[in-house]
């Protein structure tokens, strides 16, 4: 098991080689990129000594205390379909994460699209906290800048929706910071590289690979997915408890589809969902 790390301090922001404490080999506890922890200065390295508890982990990318995942959508290039991002939202809503929604490369919307981006942003923004952006005219960069601003952000959205561009233009000249764990065995010296935090000069951080790669639901719980639909939760004192709001008469969350109060392409996608995890 590796035994070294950087710390970034908290005050300073310099970045420093710790070692850890035995006793984390004892307990398999290991600090991971975004831990905050506490460590004592030994000339110009370190001792980790604790590792704070937790806000919430992500498997993978393998990060700690995510504030944020900044979920990047595309009406055209790609021509992502609204299942799939709501899959992606179910994904990170299953995992407790905290949303910021991007529509990105609004400069190729034109007046064709615009039935298609009026819809998006009626139904998302009652959601989630949503910005629309372009890398190409700048429109939304400052805003999602002050999001970034004093966080720790993940990506997630599909190849091509332009994740890297947006970090680009948000933070020319990025400047990695790596948590290195380098590893001894009998067959030689192995360095493993998790994932990377990048520090951005306004202040926060940002994981350098996006999290939820695989838009794989299968595993949820039938029984579970109307929690991860926040509106459902929020408006949905459906009389009926253990209602899963497909075909049981009198229920509240079909009334509201009905009446427009929650979006027609949102419960179709809870309806596909479900019939796709409960078979
Ligand atoms: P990623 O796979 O999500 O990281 O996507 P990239 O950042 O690599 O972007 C994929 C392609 O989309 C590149 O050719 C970018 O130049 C382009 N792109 C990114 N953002 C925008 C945008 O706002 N408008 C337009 N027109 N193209 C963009």
């Amino acid at each position: 098991m590796s035994n070294m790390l950087i710390v970034e301090d908290a005050k300073t922001k310099e970045k420093i080689r710790c070692h850890l404490r035995g006793r984390f080999k004892l307990q398999g506890l290991k600090p991971i990129v975004g831990d905050i922890v506490e460590y004592v200065r030994v000339q110009d390295a370190g001792v980790v000594e604790s590792v704070l508890k937790r806000k919430n982990e992500l498997l993978k990318p393998r990060v700690a205390n995510i504030d944020q995942v900044v979920c990047v959508y595309t009406i055209k290039k790609p021509e992502v379909s609204l299942l799939i991002l709501d899959k992606l939202l179910v994904l990170i809503e299953e995992a407790r994460l905290n949303v910021l929604l991007i529509l990105n490369k609004i400069d190729l919307l034109t007046e064709e699209d615009k039935e298609k981006k009026d819809h998006f942003i009626k139904t998302y923004s009652k959601i989630y906290p949503l910005l629309c952006t372009s890398t190409k005219t700048g429109e939304g960069l400052e805003k999602l800048k002050e999001y970034f601003k004093d966080r720790l952000s993940v990506f997630a959205g599909l190849s091509g929706v332009g994740k890297s561009s947006l970090l680009n233009s948000i933070c020319p000249g990025i400047n990695l910071r790596t948590q290195e764990i380098s590893e001894r065995t009998k067959r030689g010296k192995h360095t493993t590289t998790a994932a990377e935090l990048i520090h951005l000069p306004f202040g926060g951080h940002v994981v350098d690979t996006p999290g939820f790669s695989l838009i794989d639901i299968s595993h949820v719980d039938p029984d579970n997915l109307k929690f991860y639909f926040p509106e459902f939760v929020e408006n949905g004192n459906c009389l009926f408890k253990d209602c899963t709001h497909i075909s049981e008469p009198g229920c509240r969350i079909k009334q509201m589809v009905e009446e427009g109060k929650i979006s027609t392409s949102r419960y179709e996608s809870y309806v596909t969902m479900y019939k796709e995890v409960s078979k």
